[in-house]
């Protein structure tokens, strides 16, 4: 059958030539769904090497990170912690030089002028000693350490607000992540918790101080994606208040658009239940 293709291998159509012109389309579906699914994707599947210049000490170094396209997102959390199948991308989102320590989210890893570059290297270059991997799958042990070493930098560099509240957020991200998907020993769980709790904390005071001091967008947010994560952040520490007036604004703001309307009306109702459970 094949042959009524055959002379388009000249034309670069070779892989057409081999077709056969009355394969059922479904059992060919079936075919490939078939190995597709013998082959079950790990963690190191999703990931390669990749090189960065560290804006600090100019060293060229490599890192685990995420193909991008390759995870498929299955859903995000209230605070928009997005959840994706069969790997957990903000594991690979902080950067860390191994020879001088600086270290950012990614978003933030080359925003660094050079006097501030000269003081991540007089506070934190000088002294840092560790021999850190960067390769491979990361553990959540091995992801929240190297978020703190980002917040650390971001510290030391006086870096925007948004930028110490976003890395406090993913780091808090990582330490429920942990919560959800590690075994832990009797204990560990409400350690972790206090632990996300305090993260969230800082987060939620560092985005609400940015709201007033920065311009949109702040961490690739608009104003009303903003309010509502914040607004969530909010009610998970307890300031249902706060956290109700700011979901209120986008539920009557007329330049919200319906989608988002829709993800405050359901904090909204969170905050309501939280407030009776209290
Ligand atoms: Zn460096």
């Amino acid at each position: 059958m094949s042959g009524l293709l055959s002379g388009l291998e000249a034309l670069g159509l070779g892989g057409v030539s081999k077709m056969e012109v009355f394969e059922d389309v479904e059992t060919k579906e079936k075919k490939e769904a078939g190995v597709e699914e013998k082959h079950e994707k790990t963690e190191s599947d999703y990931l390669f090497e990749k090189t960065h210049t560290c804006p600090v000490c100019d060293e060229e170094f490599k890192c685990s990170a995420v193909r991008t396209g390759k995870a498929k997102l299955v859903g995000t959390d209230s605070d928009l912690r997005p959840k994706y199948l069969g790997i957990d991308p903000l594991k690979y989102d902080a950067l860390v030089c191994p020879r001088c320590g600086y270290a950012a989210v990614n978003r933030f890893f080359n925003a660094i002028t050079t006097p501030q570059a000269k003081l991540v290297m007089e506070q934190i270059s000088k002294r840092f000693n560790a021999t850190l991997k960067l390769d491979g799958v990361f553990s959540y042990d091995d992801a929240i350490l190297f978020h703190r070493l980002a917040l650390a930098s971001a510290v030391v560099k006086r870096g925007k607000l948004s930028e110490r509240a976003y890395t406090c957020l993913k780091t808090a991200w990582l330490l429920r992540a942990k919560q959800e998907e590690e075994e832990t020993k009797p204990g560990e769980k409400e350690a972790l918790h206090a632990q996300e709790l305090e993260f969230l904390k800082n987060a939620y005071e560092g985005f609400v101080e940015a709201m007033s001091k920065e311009n949109y967008p702040i961490c690739g947010m608009d104003e009303m994606t903003l309010y509502c994560m914040v607004a969530d952040i909010g009610r998970r520490i307890g300031h249902y208040e706060e956290a109700g007036r700011m979901i209120s604004k986008v539920i009557i703001s007329r330049n919200a658009a319906e989608r988002i309307k829709n993800k405050a009306r359901e904090i909204k109702e969170l905050i309501v239940e939280d407030m009776q459970n209290k």
